[in-house]
C-alpha cells in the first residue's frame, strides 16, 4: 500500500483522487480511498450510462439486421483434459487444439478490420496470453480496444449451473474477470454473460451475473417444450427477475435464448470440423452456389426473426473447438456478408448482415426501448426431447462432487489464513505457501463438464489430480500461517482421509495436538473424531482443562477394529483452538463397542436420542420410522430407506438410455436395496449411533451428538454391482405422512429457495413424459417438504438430484452406475470402477416448525459448507518469535458477526490488499420469529483483529469494477418501473439487506505477531 493510505492513519484531511483505471500489475494499483473520505467520494459519483458499446458496428435502422457472432466453444476438459485441449494432443480422442484457435483467430482478425470474434474461457486465454511475445500482446490489446476481439462471460470457465455452489461460482468468475481487468482494463470487461452450453440454467446464476454488473445474458439450452412456446409467444428474450429478496433491479438480468443453441444455421458451417461446402461466387464455376446460398440465408433470417421482437437477430457462427483454421470461416463469412448486402441494392432486400458480438447485439435490443416480460422461475430441468431429461448429471460422479465441495471448504480456509497471517503465510518455515493453484483448480472444476460429472473417466481423474495439486501449496500456507498465529513451529500434519478413519499421526503417536480452525464468523462447537489405537485418552482444551472424551470401536471389513476418539471442541470465530491429546493407558474397560441387537429388543422400539432429538427404528426391519423434535414438541413418522432405479437401456417408447447426463429409469417404481437392515447400536456420552447394513454395497450410520438439533445419516454406497448388466441409480428416500400437495422446495446453488411442483412448470403447460426423471431438480445444499406447519429438511454434503414424487415423500439420488452411453457426446458409460466407485456422504435431517425452519437450515448449511479444518501435530514445536508466548486460541474477529451475516470471502488481493465479501444469508420473510430476515448493519472499521483496514472500496460482486461508478443498461419490465436508490458507503455502518452480498477491496496493515 502506498503513502496515501498511511496518511489516513494520522487523519490526513486531503482526500486523494478517486481510483482511476487500473494498471496491469497487482502491486502498482492506485491506492484505495481512505476511510474518512469514502462517503463524500461515492456520493459525488454520477450515475453514468454504461459505457463499452462505442465500438459496436453500424446497423441499418429500417432493415432486419442479422448479427453474425463468430465464436468458438472451448470446454475446459471433457473428452480430453485441459492440457490435451490446449495443446491439441490426443487427436484420436477429438480434433481440438485451443492454442491454434487463438493463433489463427488473431491472424484472421488482422486481415480485415470488419471481422469480429468473441472469446470466453479465460482458463485457456490466459495460458495462451502468457506464451505470446510483447509484440503479439500489443496487437491483441489493440484488437480488444477496437472491439474486434470481445470477451464474453469472462469467467475462468463457463460454469455448470446445476451442481455448483454459489461461492465457487463467484470465485471462478472473479478469477477470470480479474485477469481481463488486469490485462485489458475497461476495454476487456465483458458486458454480456454467455452460457451457451450448460444443461439448464439456475436462477441464482442469473442473480449473480446481475450483481457482477452484466448487462445481459445469452443461453443456448432450454426445455424443448419451453422453447417452442417461447418462439410462438415471441418470448425468446425477457427480463429475468432472479431473486425473490433483492430489490429490483439488483437481480434483474436481460436474458436471451439463442435461436440455434450455439451452432451455425444448417448448411452454413465453414470450419475444418464441418462438411458444408464453401461459398462459390464465380458463376462460371460448375461449383457455383452463391445465389442459392444467399436466397437460403435471406429465407432463414426472415424465418428466424419472426420469433424475436426487434429488427435485430443473431446467428452464432461457430461451435465446439472451431476456428482452428479461422481463415476458412472468415473467408466464407466475408463473402456471405458482401453477397447478402448486395441484394439490398440489387433486389431491394431488407436484410442487412454484419459481423457483430453478443454485446453489440444486446446494445441494439436495449436501444429498441421495448417493454419486456419478466421471468421469476428457472430453466430446470432441461429436456432436449420427450423422455430425455438431463437430470442424471445432478448426481453423476458423486465422489468428484464431494471432493469439489470439500476443496471449496479448504480453499476458503486457505484464503482466510493467507489474509489473517499476511506475508508470513506465503513465506515461512515450511516453504512457499500459495492459494493460487487451488483457486485455479477449483475454478476449472466449475466447468460444465467437470463438477457436472459429464467428462470422460480419464478427464475426471485429471480434475481430481488438479485439485490434489492445489491442496499441497495450501497445506504449506496453512502451516506457515498457523505457526505464525500460534507462535510455535509445529510439525503440522493434514489428515485428508479422516472420512475413512485414516490418520497416521493419531493412530501411531501417544500424544499429539489438535489445532482446529473455524472459517465461520461465529464460534462453532464441533465433534472431532480421530482414529486412534485402543486405550484411555486425556484430552485438554486450550486452557488445559480436561475435556470429556470417549473411544468408539467399530468393526471394519479387514477384520481389524477401528477405534475412534471423540471429543467436542469449541472454536472461536475465524480462529483456532488447540487441544492436546495423550494416551493414558492401553487397557480400557470403558471402550464402547457396537452391540448387536439384543434378542429382547424385537419387542421394543429402538431409539437414539439427545436433549433435542429422538429417532426411533423398527426392531423388525432396523429402519428409521420416526423423528421427534422434543424441543418443539413435534413428532413425525419418517420411514427412510435406500432404493434403486433400474436404468433404462431404451424401450419401445424411446431409444433413450440413462447415462452420464440423462436419467431415465426403465420403471417408475424403484426397487428396495433391502427391506431390512442388520443393525448395531452404539451409545456413549458423546454419541448415539445406529449402524445399518443393507447389503454388501449399501450401509448407513444414523447418528446424534449431544447439542445437535439435526439427525445425521452417514451413508456408504458402492461399488454398485452391475454384473447383471443392469445400470442402477441409488436413492435415499424419506416417506412421511405430511400433506404436501405436490409441492417441494430446493435450493438454487446453495442460496435462495425455489418452489417445485410435481408435473408442473410455472411458465408453460408441461406434457410430462417421464414422471420420475422429469420431476428431478438439482439439490446443491438442501431440499424440503412442508404441510404448512411442520417442515422436514434434508441437507446434502454435495450436489445431488432430488425430488418429491409422492406427497410427504422426498428422495435424493446418492450414486449411479450405468452400462450404456446416453448419446450426448461423452461416448462412455458412467461405469466408475476406481476411486469414484465407493462413496460416503451425509444427509442432515431437520424436523422443525415452518416458522423456525430457516434459522435451522441456513445456519447448519453454512456450518457444513465451511466446516472446521483439523490439523494435527506432535506438539513441543520451537517458538516462532522468542519474545512472544505461543497461543492456543485465536480469533481473527474482534467480535462475532450476527447470525444473519455470512463471511463469504476473506482473501488476499494484492501485497497489502484484501478481498472481503459479506453476505446476508436469509431471504425476505424467511425468519419471522427471530428477526434473522431483517437488514443488518455492521461497522467494518474495527471488525478484524489481525489487521487494520486503512482504505476501502466497494466493488461489484466479482470485484472488477468500483460499485460507485459501475452502471448497467436499463431495461423496462412490463411490471412497471424499478426506481434505483442512491448509493452510499459508510464503513461505520454497512447495511446488508436480506440475501444481499457486498464486496470490498480493503487496503490493510497487518498487526505485528499476528
Ligand atoms: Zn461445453
Amino acid at each position: 500500500m502506498g503513502t496515501g493510505a498511511r496518511a489516513l492513519l494520522v487523519r490526513s484531511r486531503g482526500c486523494p483522487r478517486a481510483a482511476g483505471p487500473r494498471t496491469s500489475s497487482r502491486g502498482l494499483r492506485p491506492p484505495l480511498p481512505p476511510l474518512p473520505c469514502l462517503s463524500l467520494l461515492l456520493l459525488a459519483a454520477p450515475g453514468v450510462r454504461a459505457a463499452g458499446y462505442e465500438t459496436c458496428p453500424t446497423v441499418q435502422p429500417d432493415m432486419l439486421n442479422v448479427h453474425l457472432v463468430a465464436h468458438t466453444h472451448d470446454d475446459v476438459g471433457w473428452l480430453k483434459t485441459v492440457d490435451q485441449y490446449y495443446y491439441g494432443t490426443k487427436v484420436d480422442y477429438q480434433h481440438a487444439g485451443v492454442q491454434y484457435i487463438l493463433d489463427s483467430v488473431i491472424s484472421a482478425l488482422l486481415a480485415d478490420p470488419t471481422r469480429r470474434f468473441i472469446y470466453v474461457e479465460i482458463a485457456f486465454f490466459s495460458r495462451w496470453w502468457h506464451q505470446q511475445t510483447n509484440a503479439t500482446q500489443e496487437i491483441v490489446r489493440e484488437l480488444v480496444r477496437q472491439g474486434r476481439l470481445e470477451f464474453a462471460n469472462g469467467g475462468w470457465v463457463m460454469n455448470d449451473e446445476a451442481a455448483t455452489h454459489y461461492g465457487a461460482i463467484v470465485d471462478q468468475m472473479t478469477l477470470g474477470l480479474r485477469f481481463l481487468e488486469d490485462t485489458f482494463g475497461n476495454d476487456g470487461r465483458p458486458r454480456v454473460a454467455w452460457h451457451i452450453d450448460p444443461f439448464g440454467h439456475s436462477r441464482e446464476q442469473a442473480s449473480l451475473f446481475s450483481q457482477m454488473g452484466f448487462d445481459g445474458f445469452f443461453l443456448g439450452r432450454l426445455d424443448y417444450q419451453d422453447k417452442l412456446e417461447r418462439k410462438e409467444m415471441q418470448e425468446m428474450e425477457q427480463l429475468w427477475r432472479a431473486s425473490a429478496s433483492l430489490r429490483p433491479p439488483i437481480a434483474d438480468l436481460f436474458t436471451g435464448v439463442l435461436p440455434n443453441m450455439y451452432n451455425p444455421p444448417k448448411h452454413l458451417c465453414w470450419d475444418v470440423l464441418c462438411v458444408d461446402g464453401p461459398v462459390v461466387e464465380d458463376p462460371q464455376s460448375p461449383e457455383y452456389n452463391a445465389k442459392d446460398l444467399v436466397n437460403y440465408f435471406l429465407h432463414l433470417a426472415l424465418l428466424q426473426s419472426q420469433h424475436y421482437r426487434t429488427n435485430h437477430t443473431v446467428m452464432t457462427m461457430g461451435s465446439d473447438f472451431q476456428y482452428e483454421n479461422a481463415n476458412m470461416w472468415f473467408k466464407n463469412l466475408d463473402k456471405l456478408i458482401r453477397l447478402v448486402n448486395a441484394q439490398q441494392q440489387a433486389n431491394g432486400s431488407s436484410v442487412n448482415v454484419l459481423y457483430s458480438t453478443p454485446a453489440c447485439y444486446l446494445w441494439e435490443l436495449n436501444k429498441a426501448n421495448l417493454t419486456w416480460s419478466v421471468k421469476h422461475d428457472d430453466f430446470f430441468p432441461y429436456a432436449d426431447g420427450p423422455h430425455m431429461f438431463w437430470t442424471g448429471y445432478f448426481t453423476s460422479r458423486p465422489a468428484l462432487k464431494r471432493y469439489e465441495r470439500l476443496s471449496y471448504n479448504f480453499l476458503q480456509v486457505c484464503n482466510q489464513l493467507e489474509a489473517l497471517a499476511g506475508p508470513a503465510a506465503n513465506v515461512g518455515p515450511y516453504g512457499s505457501g500459495n492459494s493460487a493453484p487451488l483457486n485455479e483448480a477449483m475454478a476449472v472444476l466449475q466447468h460444465h463438464d467437470a463438477v457436472s460429472g459429464t467428462s470422460r473417466q480419464h478427464v475426471a481423474y485429471d480434475y481430481a489430480r488438479q485439485l490434489a495439486a492445489g491442496w499441497r501449496p495450501c497445506e504449506v500456507l496453512l502451516s506457515n500461517a498457523l505457526a505464525w498465529l500460534r507462535g510455535s513451529k509445529e510439525d503440522f500434519t493434514f489428515c485428508p482421509n479422516l472420512n475413512i478413519s485414516i490418520c497416521p499421526l493419531s493412530q501411531q503417536v501417544e500424544s499429539f495436538q489438535v489445532t482446529v480452525y473455524n472459517p465461520l464468523a461465529r464460534k462453532v462447537d464441533w465433534m472431532v473424531r480421530l482414529p486412534v489405537r485402543k486405550g484411555i485418552f486425556l484430552v485438554r482444551d486450550p486452557n488445559s482443562r480436561t475435556v470429556q472424551s470417549s473411544v468408539v470401536v467399530t468393526p471394519s471389513t479387514e477384520k481389524k477394529d477401528h477405534s475412534e476418539l471423540l471429543f467436542s471442541v469449541s472454536v472461536p470465530a475465524l480462529g483456532f483452538s488447540v487441544y492436546s491429546v495423550a494416551l493414558l493407558t492401553r487397557r480400557d474397560p470403558q471402550v464402547h463397542t457396537p452391540k448387536p441387537r439384543p434378542k429382547k429388543s424385537l419387542f421394543h422400539i429402538l431409539t437414539i436420542e439427545n436433549e433435542y432429538i429422538r429417532a426411533k427404528f423398527s426392531p423388525q426391519t432396523g429402519l428409521l420410522v420416526e423423528i421427534e423434535n422434543m424441543e418443539k414438541n413435534l413428532l413425525l413418522p419418517v420411514q427412510q430407506a435406500f432404493f434403486w432405479y433400474n436404468a433404462s437401456v431404451g424401450d419401445r417408447i424411446s431409444s433413450q438410455v440413462s447415462g452420464a447426463y440423462i436419467f431415465r429409469p426403465s420403471r417408475q417404481q424403484p426397487l428396495p436395496v433391502s427391506r431390512w437392515a442388520q443393525i448395531q447400536l452404539v451409545k456413549t456420552a458423546l454419541v448415539q449411533e445406529l449402524h445399518q447394513n443393507f447389503s454388501a454395497w449399501c450401509s448407513q450410520v444414523v447418528r446424534l451428538y449431544p447439542g445437535q438439533r439435526h439427525l445425521e445419516l452417514e451413508w456408504t454406497v458402492g461399488p454398485i454391482p452391475v454384473g447383471d448388466s443392469w445400470g442402477k441409480e441409488v436413492i435415499s428416500r424419506f416417506d412421511t405422512s405430511l400433506e404436501t400437495d405436490g409441492v417441494f422446495y430446493t435450493d438454487s446453488n446453495g442460496r435462495e429457495i425455489l418452489e417445485r411442483r410435481r408435473d408442473y412448470r410455472p411458465t408453460w403447460n408441461l406434457n410430462q413424459t417421464e414422471p420420475v426423471a422429469g420431476n428431478y431438480y438439482p439439490v446443491n445444499t438442501r431440499i424440503y417438504i412442508t404441510d404448512g406447519k411442520v417442515q422436514l429438511t434434508v441437507l446434502t454434503d454435495r450436489s445431488q438430484g432430488g425430488s418429491s414424487l409422492r406427497d410427504g415423500s422426498l428422495e435424493l439420488m446418492v450414486h449411479r452406475r450405468l452400462v450404456k452411453d446416453d448419446g450426448r457426446g461423452v461416448g462412455e458409460p458412467l461405469l466408475e470402477s476406481g476411486s469414484g466407485a465407493w462413496v460416503r456422504g451425509r444427509h442432515l435431517v431437520l424436523l422443525d416448525t415452518v416458522q423456525t425452519a430457516a434459522a435451522g437450515h441456513r445456519l447448519l448449511a453454512e456450518k457444513e459448507v465451511l466446516a472446521p479444518q483439523v490439523v494435527l501435530s506432535r506438539g513441543g514445536g520451537a517458538l516462532y518469535n522468542l519474545r512472544a508466548a505461543p497461543r492456543k486460541q485465536f480469533s481473527g474477529l474482534h467480535r462475532e458477526l450476527p447470525p444473519s451475516v455470512h463471511l463469504l470471502t476473506l482473501a488476499r488481493w494484492g501485497p497489502e490488499m484484501l478481498l472481503l465479501r459479506l453476505e446476508h444469508q436469509f431471504a425476505v420473510g424467511e425468519d419471522s420469529l427471530r428477526n434473522l430476515s431483517s437488514p443488518v448493519t455492521l461497522d467494518l472499521r474495527d471488525m478484524f483483529s489481525a489487521f487494520t483496514i486503512t482504505g476501502l472500496q466497494e466493488t461489484t460482486l466479482a470485484a472488477n469494477q468500483p460499485r460507485a461508478t459501475a452502471s448497467r443498461l436499463k431495461w423496462r419490465p412490463n411490471t412497471g418501473p424499478t426506481p434505483r436508490s442512491p448509493y452510499l458507503l459508510d464503513p461505520a455502518a454497512v447495511t446488508l439487506q436480506p440475501m444481499e452480498i457486498r464486496t470490498f477491496l480493503a487496503s490493510v496493515q497487518w498487526n505485528k505477531n499476528g
